[in-house]
């Protein structure tokens, strides 16, 4: 268990739902164990966690994984 870098708070591994982009795509990661602070929610990603993300979406575009569900994500133009 460590500190959170910004507040100080406590941190501790839950598993939270992520939304990674990769290239122009949203991808949706339900329960990863993340480690995220008690206080102020930052989230931390391990080195572990960070490179099986990016091999995930790298397979998934090479269609080696199929995903779970498909959401639709509503886009807005700012201006
Ligand atoms: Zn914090």
């Amino acid at each position: 268990m460590s500190s959170c870098y910004f507040c100080k708070g406590k941190t501790e591994i839950k598993n939270v739902n992520v939304d990674f982009r990769w290239k122009d795509k949203l991808f949706v990661f339900k329960s990863v164990p993340l480690e995220v602070c008690t206080q102020c929610g930052e989230r931390y990603y391990s080195a572990e966690i960070s490179k099986k993300l990016d091999d995930f979406v790298k397979k998934q575009s090479e269609s080696k994984i199929r995903p779970q569900d498909t959401i639709q994500v509503p886009v807005f133009n700012w201006r």
